[in-house]
């Protein structure tokens, strides 16, 4: 398994590492700021500078273990090779900011709504997230209600931390998981690595989030969707 740098400092984008093994057209590195695909959040992209060459990184994908950064081209590279890895940083910040604004409009949810409805599943991009709620009352004047109260926490500057507790800790902690999925994997891991929104919400987590909730700039709902009474779908944009 690489160092996961980006767990230790989300704000790194380069850095320099060794070639551990190439595989197809994915290289393994033995450390990496690079994250891979995971909990709705894509994976990096970038360059991998070796010798004077840049190499495109078009994806980075788990493995196992291992963090696999799949190149456009791997010729020229090899084993031991020491490389410098540049995050594409404009794109990985903006899926840092699109992550906290989700669990900030998720955490409005579970303290003002409880009961009422959940979260079924989310997904980042670029230039937008959504999320998913099975909510019957959700309609867009609740949703613009969200976004309005998740703005509010926006402007106050709220921080955000990572932390790792025991299993016995995380098992007293409510909504630390908000899937069976996830209170599944509490059950299972020794550690569990939970994400802090300073007095609103502290969910289990394995993606990348910003310090301070200011960075987000402001959250506006684009779109709104009923897929039904159990699937209603916010999209977001941040402005
Ligand atoms: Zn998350």
């Amino acid at each position: 398994m690489p160092v996961r740098l980006y767990l230790r400092d989300p704000y790194l984008h380069s850095f320099d590492a060794a070639i551990t093994g190439i595989d197809g057209n994915s290289v393994s590195l033995d450390r990496t700021a690079f994250y891979p695909t995971g909990g709705g959040q894509p994976g990096d992209t970038g360059i991998l500078s070796t010798n004077g060459i840049k190499h495109k990184i078009i994806d980075t994908i788990k493995a196992g273990d291992d963090v696999h950064h799949v190149l456009e081209d791997v010729s020229g590279i090899k084993e031991g090779d020491i490389v410098t890895g540049f995050v594409d940083w404009d794109k990985r910040y903006a899926y840092m900011k699109y992550h906290t604004a989700i669990h900030i409009i998720d955490g409005i949810m579970v303290n003002s709504y409880a009961g009422k409805g959940f979260s079924t599943g989310s997904q980042i991009y670029a230039d937008r997230a959504r999320i998913d709620f099975d909510m019957d009352q959700l309609n867009r004047e609740l949703a613009q209600k969200l976004v309005e109260a998740a703005n509010n926490i926006v402007k106050e500057g709220r921080s955000v931390t990572v932390r790792s507790v025991s299993r016995a800790e995380a098992l007293q902690m409510p909504n630390l998981a908000r899937t069976e999925p996830g209170k599944e994997l509490i059950r299972k891991l020794d550690t569990i690595r939970i994400v802090e929104i300073e007095g609103l919400d502290t969910q289990m987590d394995g993606g990348l989030h910003v310090a301070s909730s200011r960075e987000l700039g402001a959250i506006v709902l684009s779109e709104f969707s009923n897929k039904g009474s159990h699937h209603k779908r916010m999209e977001i944009k941040l402005i």
